[in-house]
């Protein structure tokens, strides 16, 4: 597959349909600087800050999206994850983008490849030699820190394991350049009780605390103390990946039990398991709302679905999928239970199924007060794209307020995602053009700039309580 003609896909009205699209954008909403509040990338990489190795390490290596798209193609692993060399997965890459018309990778693939080396042609077989050439050569005076200040980034979370030194994260303090820089709390493996290798979690949790966990009590004032060293290193935002909420009945007394029973070296039942999880999940909850953090729940990925590749690779290499677990209930509890102790902190939820997109919209209103605001994330993994996000915003629109919306996150690996802020104020863009040119919505366009600045930019500052 190959196209006839390979110029200029991107143009300056690409995603905006009317003149009112293209007015929205180019005069409110292109400027706003960038906060990306969760995300996945390596805080050593911004601490070094030294050029990437080549295009494959900052474009293809990690990227389990395009790894997918090439596995789905038919071809062999050895030119996706394996020892193939560089240019040989460049080509098979460059082979698979035609057929992935339609599919978000085909956006972003062009978009990326020209704001972040101004290449407008398309990348198929015949156009590999020169783009593989050209990005690597470019990639040789383009640092990570440039990158993401090119991508008007102001700040940045990135997602960190509670055992974390956070010794980078100090470094990029000191570096004092590039964006802002702070952590993110995510403790998903505390949750993994029956795992193979919990009780060697343990001890690391431990070790890094200071605190020798032998109970429930002593487990949470180990991850207390973890919580206070994130706070002192800048952090204010925890994230947790999750299924579903756990939030069964339980008793303190019995969860200790539990515990103990584990850390003696025996398996607990899944019942006590899941009374455990929702335990250590609700007192962190409690802890974020003491630490005036804000909170994160990503529910309903079907994570790991084909073991042997995981076998062979490790988690997070291109084999999970959307999940059909029931969230509503659950998620309800947790909220209503922290909400009726006054501990309910900021709280975003992810949706990862577009079948509970309602589901997911209609839950903050329960809760959201003068005190508290629950948001609903944008567009989430499989729904990052342009159908998903704006289906997302309609659902959004009609239950909740699309004007309080805290807008885009890549919630990616690649220090080239950044364009999808672009992507994802585009979409905003056009939709409320659309709405306006039909008559749905006053032909107001500082009013309406605003709400997109708002969306963009504003409305997440003051979500985080980030005071500059
Ligand atoms: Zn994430």
């Amino acid at each position: 597959m190959e196209f006839s003609n390979t110029k200029g896909f991107i143009q300056l009205d690409f995603l905006l349909q009317n003149k009112t699209a293209e007015q929205l954008y180019f005069q409110y909403a292109e400027a706003m600087p960038v906060i990306d509040y969760h995300n996945h990338l390596s805080p050593e990489v911004i601490a070094k800050n030294q050029p990437f190795r080549d295009i494959n390490a900052v474009w293809l290596d990690g990227d389990h999206y395009k790894w997918r798209a090439m596995r789905t193609l038919g071809i062999e692993e050895k030119f996706i994850t394996g020892n193939a060399s560089n240019k040989e997965k460049f080509d098979q890459w460059a082979k698979t983008v035609p057929y992935t018309v339609g599919n978000p990778l085909f956006h972003w693939t062009h978009l990326e490849l020209k704001r972040y080396f101004n290449i407008s042609d398309l990348l198929q077989p015949s156009s590999s030699d020169a783009i593989f050439e050209e990005t690597n050569h470019q990639l040789k005076s383009l640092l990570p820190n440039q990158m993401l200040k090119n991508m008007k980034v102001e700040m940045l979370c990135t997602t960190d394991d509670p055992i974390d030194d956070l010794k980078h994260h100090q470094q990029i303090k000191k570096n004092n350049f590039g964006p802002k820089v702070l952590p993110g709390f995510r403790p998903d493996k505390i949750f993994g009780i029956n795992t193979e290798h919990y009780l060697d979690y343990l001890n690391a949790l431990a070790d890094s605390s200071g605190v020798n966990i032998n109970s429930l009590q002593t487990l949470l004032d180990a991850l207390k103390s973890r919580i206070s060293y994130f706070h002192e290193n800048g952090c204010r935002i925890s994230d947790h990946g999750l299924e579903y909420t756990y939030a069964s009945d339980y008793s303190l007394k019995a969860v200790d039990v539990s515990l103990k029973k584990r850390i003696s070296g025996e398996k607990i039942s899944e019942e006590d398991a899941l009374a455990f999880n929702s335990c250590v999940l609700f007192e962190l909850f409690v802890m974020y709302y003491e630490n005036g953090w804000t909170q994160q729940l990503h529910l309903g990925a079907l994570r790991g679905n084909n073991q042997k590749l995981n076998e062979q690779l490790g988690a997070d290499v291109g084999c999970d999928s959307i999940g059909d677990f029931a969230q509503a209930k659950n998620l309800s509890k947790l909220l209503g239970k922290l909400n009726s102790s006054d501990k309910l902190a900021q709280t975003i939820i992810y949706n990862l199924n577009p079948a509970m997109n309602e589901v997911f919209a209609s839950m903050p209103g329960n809760f959201n007060s003068s005190k508290v605001e629950i948001q609903w994330g944008t567009a989430w993994w499989f729904l990052d794209q342009k159908d998903g996000m704006e289906t997302q915003m309609k659902a959004l629109s009609n239950m909740g307020l699309l004007s309080r919306f805290i807008g885009m996150l890549t919630d990616s690996r690649s220090f080239m995602s950044f364009p999808r802020h672009e992507y994802f104020r585009r979409l905003l863009c056009n939709m409320i053009a659309n709405d306006i040119d039909q008559g749905l919505l006053p032909n107001d366009l500082p009013f309406f700039g605003k709400m997109i600045q708002d969306i963009c930019y504003n409305n997440l500052k003051n979500f985080l309580k980030l005071k500059h």
